[in-house]
């Protein structure tokens, strides 16, 4: 594939505007393969945040798009959709330059994905069905009226994906929404935010300011009391900040954030579906995955075979420049999340951990100037070691042993998080069994990474608050209406 030109100017979108920062402020995104300037982005202001809440909150106020029925809404949305299918190609390696994500992941499996939540959304809307409770002669029912402006403020790990998880069910429950991309990560959403206006979405419903969290853009986005809901997806010490600063407005807040979860391999599993699909789950995505499978729990009866099977592998496999289509992994998204993920591996040794593969930078063969970290294993912690309780987000996988069903669930279960967990076993009794006493928002068995959007996708504790998805996603963004009339005569 082609590499395009992505050095570019990006703007925040404003009332269906192009502006720069309003003081002029500007950073850099550059390519975590190697270094290369991609654009120039405005480093938005407190200003600029209050003015793109001030915009979405004119358009839901006085614009026509809450109150257009829910298939007119769908119709542009389906336009949206379109205009990213065909896109895909452009879109997919704006996003692997961007964030080192391989270009298989982004166009086969993310920028599809884009579209999909946009149907998917508009879709389910459109249809949904409605509650009625006739009672003598009582009528009640329930109206579903938008919640009015959503933040919306997104991580960079799956840049557009997870942008469009929330604008998606926003805009199709008829909410207009300020989108807050990730600093490191903003070129996808300022092309997505192009094409919706391309594609019709009238000016103001969608509002897109680029920077960084804190008091800066982001603060107005938390704490403006003309924003109805915030969604948020990101580490669980933002999704806290966001919370206090939310709550002097009483603003509702969805928080998809953080996790280690669980990925447990019984002896009776088939290894030559578990072996790839633990694989799958700790080094896809590098390991910059919230749901990955960063604990591998396995039975100490097939532990010695499991480790050699699963390290022979994950030596294999490939790791470089993520345009590559032959590529794995790419590099990790900056310097200070790589210092990070080594950190962790340096305490893993000093907890007592070993290194069974992996665990030093790779800087040969052209990934000299990019943020490349190889799969890493680390087996000989126990469950109570910071490596094995906190969120490395890289490519580390701690092993863990367990002898009995009880010990496995007991070290699942203990855990700050609780997003979601995998199970591997031929004894289904077994599975539905834990899945029933599994405290994580998501479990899979036999399997991994499934997602069906009708699900309550989030977390337990501190991977998260509330669900997304479906009628869920109803649930939270918009303000259900209880009405009940008397019928005389
Ligand atoms: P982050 O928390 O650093 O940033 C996320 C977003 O929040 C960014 O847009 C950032 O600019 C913004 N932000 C930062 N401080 C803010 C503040 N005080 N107020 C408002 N906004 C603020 O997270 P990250 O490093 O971009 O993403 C990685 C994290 O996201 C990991 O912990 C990962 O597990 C989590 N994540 C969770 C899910 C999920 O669905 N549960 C999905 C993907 C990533």
């Amino acid at each position: 594939m082609t590499q395009t030109e992505t050095v570019s100017q990006v703007h925040h979108l404003i009332g269906g505007e192009w502006k720069p920062a309003s003081d002029g402020g500007t950073f850099e995104s550059r390519d975590p393969h190697d270094g290369s300037l991609l654009a120039v982005v405005p480093k938005g202001t407190a200003e600029d945040g209050l003015a793109a809440v001030a915009a979405a909150r004119n358009a839901f106020d006085n614009g026509p798009w809450p109150s257009m029925s829910p298939k007119e809404r769908a119709k542009i949305l389906h336009a949206v959709a379109d205009e990213v299918d065909k896109q895909r190609e452009e879109l997919a390696q704006l996003e692997t330059r961007d964030s080192g994500k391989t270009i298989n992941q982004a166009l086969h499996a993310e920028i599809p994905r884009v579209a999909h939540n946009l149907r998917f959304f508009a879709d389910y809307v459109a249809m949904a069905a409605n509650e009625a409770y006739p009672d003598g002669d009582l009528l009640s029912y329930v109206l579903y009226p938008p919640a009015g402006v959503v933040s919306a403020i997104s991580p960079w790990n799956a840049p557009l994906m997870l942008a469009t998880w929330k604008i998606a069910p926003a805009l199709a429950f008829g909410n207009a929404a300020v989108l807050k991309p990730a600093p490191q990560t903003p070129l996808t959403a300022h092309r997505f935010a192009k094409l919706a206006l391309e594609a019709g979405l009238p000016e103001g419903v969608l509002n897109v300011v680029h920077g960084f969290g804190g008091e800066a853009v982001a603060g107005p986005l938390t704490s403006d009391p003309r924003v109805d809901r915030i969604t948020f997806t990101g580490s669980s010490v933002t999704g806290v900040k966001i919370l206090q600063a939310a709550a002097v407005n009483h603003t509702p807040v969805s928080a998809e954030m953080g996790g280690k979860s669980a990925n447990i391999v019984f002896a009776d599993a088939d290894l030559d579906i578990a072996v790839p699909m633990a694989l799958r789950a700790i080094f896809g995505g590098n390991g910059q995955v919230c749901l990955a499978g960063s604990r591998l729990l396995v039975q100490n009866s097939i532990m010695n075979e499991f480790l050699a099977r699963f390290t022979e592998e994950a030596a294999k496999l490939t790791v470089g420049d993520p345009m590559d289509p032959s590529t794995f992994m790419g590099p990790l998204i900056e310097q200070r999340h790589l210092d990070k993920v080594h950190g962790y591996v340096e305490l893993a040794q000093r907890e007592g951990g070993e290194i069974a593969i992996g665990g030093a930078r790779l800087t040969d063969d052209g990934r000299e100037k990019g943020f490349y970290y190889p799969p890493t294993v680390i087996t000989g912690l126990t469950n109570d070691s910071r490596a094995a309780r906190e969120e490395i987000f890289g490519p580390v996988e701690t092993v863990l042993g367990f002898d009995t069903e009880q010990d496995a669930l007991r070290i699942a279960n203990d855990s700050p998080y609780g997003l979601a967990g995998m199970l591997f076993t031929q004894n289904l009794d077994r599975a539905h069994r834990m899945a029933a006493r599994w405290r994580a928002g998501t479990v899979w068995i036999n399997t991994f990474f499934e997602r069906d959007l009708r699900l309550p996708f989030g977390g337990e504790g501190a991977s998260g608050l509330g669900r997304e998805g479906g009628q869920y996603s109803r649930d939270f963004f918009t303000e259900p209406r209880a009405v009940t009339v008397r019928l005389h005569g």
